[in-house]
């Protein structure tokens, strides 16, 4: 039966603007939502009679940058309009939005579903004001007013999505983009990332597209995929009873495991936009646009990671999950040109030892630079120090800084590749132990590993192996 029927999405989805500010006033923008309620409010977001709004420029910004990651056009003209509805969360009665002209339009969001590159076809995304919170207690309702006038990014994609994987893999990559752009931090159970699908179905090969059913208040990613799964049986089953989907918004209860109806399209409201009498139309300038063009994303750095690099999927999706850890690596495959040890220096030493000091990885406050992580795998590369050493060197680099070379030589931890002085101590090391230099040469050969380790020894473990190996060899 659901084989019959293609599921239809399309998603808006409202981004939490990380700005030290809210949008129109001067009141901390507190993204964490942590502090006590109604701490930063002033009478502009408490729409207090004449104040004003100042718009934010660190907010457009912003939005800006957030637009260039998402590969939009970026509008130097936009206008906000006022948005008219009642809420006890909303102080003044009406949001200051952007209906007619957004601020940024046209794009594509890339992200990888499965294997597969798919692209998702951005339709707009405008700047709005956030409302306050409501906290219901017993039969009492609180308002707390620290979120009324946060400023919101709103992205609205065309109705590209055919999978509940589609759409977590876009807002998984929606997110990485927020962070890579600085926009946001969007992470969706502190509120910062909150994601309405419209849904509806039809049959294979249709392409009209039928009544939609807006599902509201999810509110993490493993919820997403349980919410369309129930809302897709629910259409088929009415359709497949006779009836026809109607048009409305539905709320999802996550525990329950069903949504309920909130809104139909009969009682849908008025909300009398208007152009903002208080706000002149926004301009910004070609300069200011281009001034915050996003080179690479972090899909592109992805796949080049699998694809030239020839980094394990998993390696690459790390590597390239914040611009922080990316830029450090890419940084260190120039140095070393070897991006596969680079790879496993951060992905296996670093992050061991940022977990065994129960540190959060962060490379902005390491205490060496990346040129000193580079020249220990050079060093490894040249057989000057062995990769057991190696260790040691950047444990001590996490834990106190300093050069690499004056590590290596302090710990005396270089290799000693002179032949001559190896041939003096292998040559001893034979002459030590004649039972098993008989031994071997009465074939058993695997002594060899014996002889080898002596020379270590004897050599405080300083001595290349691999020129042991070969000076043993000539020996024997
Ligand atoms: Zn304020
Ligand atoms: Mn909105």
């Amino acid at each position: 039966m659901e084989n019959q029927y293609e599921i239809v999405m399309g998603l808006e989805t409202h981004v939490r603007i990380k700005s030290e500010t809210k949008m129109f006033c001067a009141c901390r923008n507190a993204v964490e939502l942590a502090d006590e309620p109604n701490l930063h409010t002033c009478p502009y977001c408490m729409a207090f009679p004449g104040a004003l709004p100042v718009l934010n420029e660190r907010v457009i910004d912003l939005a800006v940058r957030a637009g260039q990651a998402m590969r939009c056009t970026v509008n130097e003209t936009s206008i906000f309009d006022r948005k008219s509805y009642f809420y006890p969360d909303n102080p003044s009665g009406f949001q200051i939005t952007q209906l007619y002209h957004p601020i940024v339009q046209h794009g594509i969001v890339r992200a990888l579903v499965g294997d597969e590159v798919k692209s998702f076809k951005i339709e707009r995304m405008h700047i709005e004001a956030d409302a306050g919170k409501l906290i219901h207690s017993g039969n009492k309702t609180l308002c707390d007013y620290n979120r009324a006038g946060s400023p919101l990014m709103e992205i609205v994609t065309e109705p590209d999505f055919r999978s509940k994987e589609d759409v977590i893999g876009y807002l998984e990559e929606l997110q990485k983009l927020m962070r890579w752009c600085g926009a946001s931090d969007a992470d969706m159970e502190k509120g910062q990332l909150r994601c309405d699908v419209n849904i509806s179905i039809r049959k294979p090969g249709e392409t009209i597209l039928n009544n939609r059913v807006e599902l509201k208040n999810i509110n993490s990613f493993s919820a997403i995929g349980r919410a369309i799964d129930n809302e897709y049986k629910r259409q088929i089953k009415i359709v497949e009873t006779g009836g026809k989907v109607p048009q409305e918004t539905r709320g999802w209860d996550d525990e329950k495991g069903m949504s309920s109806s909130q809104r139909s399209k009969e009682d849908a409201m008025d909300y009398r936009y208007f152009p903002e009498p208080d706000l002149p139309p926004l301009v910004i300038s070609k300069e200011f646009i281009e001034a915050r063009a996003i080179g690479d994303l972090p899909i592109d750095r992805r796949l080049k990671y699998v694809n030239e690099y020839k980094l394990q999927a998993d390696d690459a999706r790390i590597l390239s999950a914040s611009r922080e850890l990316s830029d450090f690596y890419e940084e260190l495959v120039k140095l070393t040109n070897d991006a596969k040890k680079s790879c496993s220096y951060i992905t296996t030493i670093l992050f061991t030892l940022f977990d065994a000091h129960g540190e959060t990885i962060s490379f902005a406050g390491l205490k060496f630079g990346v040129e000193e992580l580079a020249r220990v795998i050079t060093l490894v590369n040249k057989d000057e120090i062995s990769s057991t050493n190696a260790k040691i060197v950047v444990e001590e680099l996490f834990l106190n800084g300093g050069k690499t070379d004056a590590i290596v030589d302090t710990k005396k931890l270089r290799q000693v590749s002179d032949t001559g002085a190896l041939k003096v101590i292998a040559e001893k090391v034979l002459a030590d132990n004649p039972n098993q230099v008989a031994e071997y040469k009465s074939g058993k050969e695997n002594l060899f590993g014996f002889f080898v380790g002596q020379c270590m020894k004897a050599s405080a473990g300083q001595g290349n192996p691999k020129m042991f190996t070969e000076i043993l060899k000539g020996i024997l």
